[in-house]
Formats: C-alpha cells, structure tokens, sequence
C-alpha cells in the first residue's frame, strides 16, 4: 500500500457526525476506509481533494429500462391524467426490451447516476422473461445485463429481483402486459440461489423485492421472504407500498386494512426492510412503521413526476423513521435535486421553511445528506454508510472553483448551495467508488459512449413499439 494510491486529504470533509477539516483518508486494496482522520497535515506525496468531500449517495430505488422513455409521458392523453397512464407506456417497452438493449440502457443510466453524485444503485429488476414471456434459457439473463453494467460504469450494486405474481389484491390473474415478470416463488428462489455467488464474485449485495402487496399474494409473499433470509439472514426486502390513493382503497376493499397497516400486521418488517414510497399513511402508520426499523425509500422527482402526493417528513422523522432517495422511473438523475425536492415538497405543504434540518445539523442540506447516506446504507445492505473506517471509500468532491461555490465562507454554504442552488448544473467534480475515481473533471471516463448506447436502444425501442 503506498500513500499516493491510497490515501487523499481533503481540507474540508462530510463525516457522520458533521464537518471536519484537514482529514486524511485511507484504504486498503480492497477499497474499504481504513483510517479516517481529522485535524492531520497532509503528509507529502498525498494529493489534495480540490473541494469539499461528501459521502457517495446511494440510490435507493431504480428501474433502469424506465430512463429509456423518460420525458415521452409529458402529454394530456386523457381528460385527466395519472399513475395509470404513465404504466401503459411503462408496458409498452418492458414488453418490449431486449437484454441488449437493457445492458445499453442501464450502462448509459449508471453513468448518469455517478455523475449526478450517487456511488451505488438499488435495482429493483421485474423484467425476467422473454419477449413472449417464457423463461430465458439461462433465467438470470436479465440481472445479469444489470450486473455487467454496474460493473462497466463502477457503480455499487444491490440487486432485488422482483416477486411479480398478480394483476391486483386478491391474486388477480397477470395480464399479458406482465408477462415478462411473473415467477412462482419457487423459481425466484431458484433465481437467487444462481444468483447469489455471481452476485458475491462482483461485491454487489443481492436481496429481493415482493413488487407491491397487489402483485403479490400473502402466502407468497411469506414464503418468499423466509426463503430469501434462509440463504442469507441480513439480505434486504424493497416493497413498492402505499404509493397511490387507489392502491389504499384497493386494499382496504380487500383486506379491510391500508397497506402498511397489513403489511406491518402480516409480515416481518424490520430494519432489512425498506418500505418505497410510503406514501400514504395515517399518523399510527407513521409511528408503527417507523418504530419497524424499515427505512422508507422515498423518491421524490418521481413521486412529483406522478402525481402520487406528498410523504409527511415531519411524521417519519418525529417518530424516528429512517429515510433515503431513489431516482426510480429516473424522470430526473440527479441526487441534489431530489433532496431540493424532498425539501421543497415539505415547505409547500407546511408553509415552513428549513424543515428537514436538526438541532446538531441546522443546514438543510448537511442534514439531509447524512441522513439519505445512512438510510440509503441500510436499505443497501452495504458497507456504504459514509466517510469512516470500515465503510467503502465512495465519496464526491465538489468543484470548489464551480462559479455557485467560489469564495463561498464554508464546505456547508457550498454544499448548501450545491443543494440548492446549482441543480441542473453539476458543481461536482469527481466521484469516487471504492477508492477509484470513476468521474474526473464531472465526466465519466465513459461518457459518450456509453449515453450514445443509450440513445441507440432507445431508438430502436421507440421504432419496435407501436
Ligand atoms: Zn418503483
């Protein structure tokens, strides 16, 4: 191990317990913080970090394919428009994609991703099938196409195949439309169990991710769980959960219950859960889930994006609830603009100002950031919670000389303004996974190529669809 390929000093840095400055990290060949030191000289030969250090964010929830059409559901179809609409197109390329066109699409998307400030992905994957619907003759060919992208890019990966058995509450039967994501419980478990070394030989965290309670049928989804902690007791559970007004009262006509309510009621929901969306629930809902351990996955440009409503943070984070961010349908991939959004959405609401900020971190954005890293960690169920030993050397220098942060007084006023200020305009200038830079001067040493294989699959999606 040598001090010029495993060790950076930064003037200024974001660790769990707040800012610090002139800290040294180092890590091993592996990629792991070994030593993470405050108030330390920089040792000659080690190089500086050009700007303020944040800890990498992990997105918590994704669906790759789904950037394929981002921006094409941005039109009145009907007299009133919904969720529901935006599936029928969402339908039309799972159904659709192949698992070239899926590799090129995620590949262009995990770049985006490192570029917009997050180090790792939580892919909740439910396309399996084939374009007719049956099985691959390797059935893992799909996370696999996820797998290599995530390798290609450099991202962190937590892989969740989807449970996908139902049209609606009460093991409505699939449509045609869903005929890429049905599996028995029995083969998901197959699934995992092939999956789990190739998943293990590449450092990505595999899980699994029971779609919605309206997909899948309470006896399934028991099994499915106890199945997937038979192989690996720690592994995560990511459930779509209370996302839509007409998801609740689906539910309650079925069960006479709201869907966290069942679901806290009828499951083992724990801190290896993460509850996405949440975003209708009542204040017992709030205190119970929380109370669970769970971390609620919240995704605001797509929840805004749909039209799904607001979740309430003041509830969550009163009761003690843990939280992080996902891009999901990825309408936007950027990770400041879902915490300005996730803020935003609360001042709306309240009439208040500065709401997601704590008495030992008043900063909005400092707050917000710590606790999105170590809500994102736990739904991750990976060693990405932050700048300190034993935790993956993943982090974002910002660009100290970007016009919005230059001659800013302190770390927190860039990050500050880095948050909320130069959305849509990156002030980062490298991100770091596992002790590698992966983006330099903001650009992904695969930029071009990898967004043009891109925009070529989603020319052919959009020339194969009708
Ligand atoms: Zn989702």
């Amino acid at each position: 191990m040598t001090a010029a390929t495993h060790a950076l000093h930064a003037a200024d840095a974001l660790l769990p317990s707040g800012w610090a400055r002139d800290v040294l990290l180092e890590w091993n060949a592996q990629g792991r913080l070994t030593g993470v030191t405050p108030d330390t000289a920089c040792p000659s030969g080690t190089p500086r970090a050009h700007g303020p250090l944040l800890p990498g964010l992990p997105n918590l929830h994704s669906h790759a394919f789904q950037r394929a059409f981002a921006g094409l559901t941005e039109y009145r179809g009907a007299a009133q428009d919904s969720f529901w609409s935006w599936r029928t197109l969402m339908y039309r390329f799972a159904g659709a994609i192949t698992p070239q066109q899926l590799e090129s699409v995620a590949t262009g998307l995990y770049v985006e991703m490192l570029e917009a400030g997050y180090t790792s992905v939580c892919e909740f994957h439910y396309i399996h099938h084939d374009l007719g619907g049956a099985p691959y003759a390797d059935d893992a060919t799909l996370s696999q196409a996820l797998l290599r992208a995530a390798a290609r890019a450099g991202i962190g990966l937590t892989l969740l195949p989807v449970l996908y058995q139902a049209a609606g509450f009460g093991g409505l039967p699939p449509g045609d439309g869903q005929r890429r994501f049905i599996r028995s419980t029995g083969d998901m478990l197959r699934l995992l169990e092939r999956l789990a070394p190739v998943c293990e030989a590449q450092g990505a965290r595999l899980g699994l991710a029971p779609h919605s309670l309206r997909a899948v049928p309470p006896d399934s989804l028991r099994e499915a769980v106890a199945g997937l902690h038979a192989l690996d007791a720690d592994a995560p559970v990511h459930i779509h959960i209370a996302e839509q007004t007409g998801e609740v009262e689906a539910c309650l006509a079925w069960s006479g219950q709201r869907p966290v309510q069942w679901l806290l009621d009828h499951a083992p929901v724990d801190a290896r859960w993460c509850l996405v969306h949440a975003t209708h629930m009542t204040p017992d809902e709030y205190q119970r889930a929380a109370r669970s351990g769970a971390v609620a996955g919240l995704c605001p440009t797509t929840e805004a994006n749909l039209g799904d409503g607001l979740f309430d943070m003041q509830a969550w984070r009163a009761a003690g609830g843990r939280w992080g961010v996902g891009s999901d349908s990825h309408a936007t991939v950027n990770a400041a603009e879902e915490l300005l959004m996730l803020e935003y959405g609360q001042r709306l609401s309240t009439r208040q100002r500065n709401l997601i900020a704590r008495a030992d971190h008043p900063s909005v954005a400092t707050a917000m950031t710590l606790e999105a890293v170590a809500g994102g960690a736990q739904a991750s169920a990976r060693a990405i919670a932050g700048l300190a030993p034993g935790q993956q050397a993943d982090w974002v220098v910002l660009d100290a000389g970007d016009p919005l942060l230059q001659g800013l007084p302190t770390a927190e006023a860039m990050l500050s303004a880095h948050v909320f200020a130069s959305h849509r305009r990156s002030a980062i200038a490298e991100v770091w996974v596992a002790g590698r830079p992966r983006v330099q001067a903001g650009r992904h040493a695969l930029h071009a190529e990898a967004l043009s294989g891109l925009a070529t699959a989603r020319r052919q999606l959009l020339s194969d669809t009708p």
